[in-house]
C-alpha cells in the first residue's frame, strides 16, 4: 500500500502523459505475446482448465493490453455551457491507489481488464490474487518490471480472501476497490469499503438465460448454447446455465442437447478435452451438492457427460449434467452453480420468457434466438442483463464490450471504455473570467 501510495503522490507516474502510460501497456502486450505458450500452459496447470482455453485467455490478455494501451489518451471532458462570464470544464482524474481483487477462474483475463483500465487511467494498483490461482498474475507482474512501468505502480500482494483480500478491501490508503466474485464476498468487501466510504466496482456473476423461439436456427445455435455452459466447466460468471425454449421445439432441442451432453468428456488440462478439473476439492463439492440435491427433488436428467477414464484418481473432474424440464422456483434454476450444469425451462410466448429470463435476481448476460426482427428488440430491452446477445452469445470475450451486471450481478462496469469511467472521477472546474 504505501509503494502504491508512494508511487501515485510523489513518482514519475503522476506526472507521466497519458500516451507514455499506453506505450508501457503495450509494451507489457508484446512481453506477455513473446511468452504467450508459456503464460497459456501455466494457467492451464494451474486451474485445470484445458490447454486451448488457456490459450483463449492469453489472447484476450493481449487484446486488453492492447485495447488499453490505446485508450488511456482518448478519454476526453466536456466544456458545459455555462453562466454569462464563466468557462466550465470537466478533467477525468484518476482515483488514486486502486485495489483489485482477483477470482480464480480466469485469473489472468480479469487481473489485464482491471490493470489495464486502472492503469490507462493513471491509477496505481494492489492486487491480490485468489489463493487458488496466484501464478499468472505473480508472472504478469514480473513482466511488467521487465517492460519499465515505475516502481510502484502495480503491486501483487498474496493470501487468503479473509485476511490480505479483507485487508486490502477495508484499508484507509485505498482509493477504489474493483472485485469480481461470489455475491457473498461482494457483500463483505462492499462492508469493508464502505468503512471509509470507498467506490466499488462489483461484478458478481449471473444465472445467465438464453432464449430460444421456434423460428431460430437451431442448428446454429446448438453450438453456442453447449460452450456457453462448459467453457471453463462452468466456472464463468457469464455462463449461459438456464436456456429458456419456445414449447413447440423444445423436445427437438432438448434432444440435440442431450446428444452433444453425452459426448462431452472431462479430464486432465493437458488433454484438453471439453472440460478440464473444477478449481478446487470445495468448488466440485459445492457442485456435486447442488446437483444432488436437484435430483433428489426429483428434477429429470436428460444426458451427463464423462470423465475419460485414466483421469488421476482424487482430480477435481465434474461431469456435465443435463436438467430438463426444470421448475423455475427450484434452487438449480435460481441459484448460480458455477459448474457444468445446464438447465432448460420450456415457455409458451414472448412475455413468458422475459418473465422468467428475468427471475432470478441476478442480471448479468442474456442470449435471444430469433429470426424475427420485432421480437429480437423488444426482448433484447425486456430483459435485465448488462449484455445481451441476439442470435450469439459471449462474442468471444468481447474485450472491447462494456460489461456488468444489474441485481444480484452487481454493479458497474468492466470491459471497453466503461471501464475507463469507472477508474476515474470527473472533476469540474469552472472559471469566473467576467
Ligand atoms: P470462492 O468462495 O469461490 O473462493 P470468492 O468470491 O470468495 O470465491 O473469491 C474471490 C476472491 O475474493 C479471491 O481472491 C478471494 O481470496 C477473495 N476474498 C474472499 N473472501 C474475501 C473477503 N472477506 N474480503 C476480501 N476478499 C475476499
Amino acid at each position: 500500500m504505501a509503494a502504491a501510495r508512494r508511487a501515485f503522490d510523489e513518482g514519475p507516474w503522476g506526472r507521466m502523459p497519458a500516451v507514455e502510460r499506453g506505450r508501457l501497456l503495450t509494451r507489457l502486450g508484446l512481453r506477455v505475446e513473446a511468452s504467450a505458450a508459456a503464460l497459456a500452459a501455466l494457467e492451464s496447470r494451474d486451474t485445470g482448465k484445458p490447454l486451448t482455453q488457456g490459450k483463449a485467455d492469453v489472447a484476450a490478455v493481449l487484446r486488453f493490453f492492447e485495447f488499453y494501451g490505446g485508450a488511456g489518451d482518448k478519454i476526453h471532458g466536456q466544456t458545459i455551457p455555462f453562466l454569462p462570464g464563466y468557462t466550465a470544464l470537466t478533467l477525468r482524474e484518476p482515483h488514486g491507489v486502486v485495489a483489485g481483487i482477483i477470482p480464480w477462474n480466469y485469473p489472468m483475463q480479469i487481473l489485464a481488464r482491471v490493470l489495464g483500465a486502472a492503469l490507462a487511467m493513471g491509477n496505481t494498483l494492489v492486487v491480490k490474487p485468489a489463493e487458488d490461482a496466484a501464478l499468472s498474475t505473480l508472472r504478469i507482474a514480473e513482466l511488467a518490471l521487465e517492460a519499465g512501468f515505475p516502481e510502484g505502480v502495480f503491486n501483487v500482494v498474496t493470501g487468503y480472501g479473509q485476511e490480505a483480500g479483507a485487508a486490502l478491501a477495508g484499508h484507509p490508503g485505498v482509493d477504489y476497490v474493483t472485485f469480481t466474485g461470489s455475491p457473498p464476498t461482494g457483500t463483505a468487501i462492499q462492508q469493508a469499503a464502505a468503512v471509509n466510504n470507498r467506490g466499488v466496482t462489483m461484478e458478481l456473476g449471473g444465472k445467465s438465460p438464453q432464449i430460444v423461439f421456434a423460428d431460430a436456427d437451431l442448428e446454429a445455435a446448438l453450438p453456442v448454447l453447449v460452450g456457453a455452459i462448459i467453457q471453463n466447466g462452468g466456472q464463468t460468471c457469464s455462463a449461459g446455465s438456464r436456456i429458456l425454449i419456445e414449447r413447440p421445439v423444445y423436445e427437438k432441442l432438448a434432444a440435440a442437447l442431450a446428444e452433444r451432453f453425452g459426448r462431452l468428456a472431462a479430464g486432465p488440462h493437458d488433454a484438453d478435452l471439453d472440460l478440464g478439473a473444477l478449481i478446487s476439492v470445495r468448488q466440485r463439492s459445492r457442485v456435486a451438492a447442488m446437483t444432488e440435491a436437484a435430483e433428489a427433488a426429483g428434477t429429470p436428467i436428460l444426458a451427463r457427460g464423462s470423465v475419460v477414464a485414466g483421469a488421476p484418481p482424487g482430480g477435481f473432474y465434474f461431469a456435465p449434467v443435463l436438467f430438463g424440464p426444470v421448475d423455475p422456483a427450484a434452487e438449480i434454476a435460481q441459484a448460480e452453480v458455477f459448474g457444468p450444469v445446464l438447465s432448460l425451462f420450456p415457455f409458451d410466448d414472448e412475455s413468458e420468457a422475459v418473465r422468467l429470463a428475468n427471475g432470478t435476481g441476478y442480471g448479468l448476460v442474456a442470449g435471444v434466438w430469433t429470426r424475427d426482427g420485432g421480437r429480437q428488440h423488444r426482448v433484447a430491452k425486456g430483459v435485465r442483463a448488462g449484455q445481451v446477445f441476439v442470435n450469439g452469445y459471449g462474442a468471444g470475450g468481447g474485450i472491447e464490450l462494456p460489461f456488468g451486471g444489474f441485481g444480484k450481478s452487481g454493479h458497474g462496469r468492466e470491459k471497453g471504455f466503461e471501464a475507463l469511467y469507472d477508474m476515474s472521477a470527473t472533476k469540474t472546474i469552472v472559471f469566473n473570467h467576467g
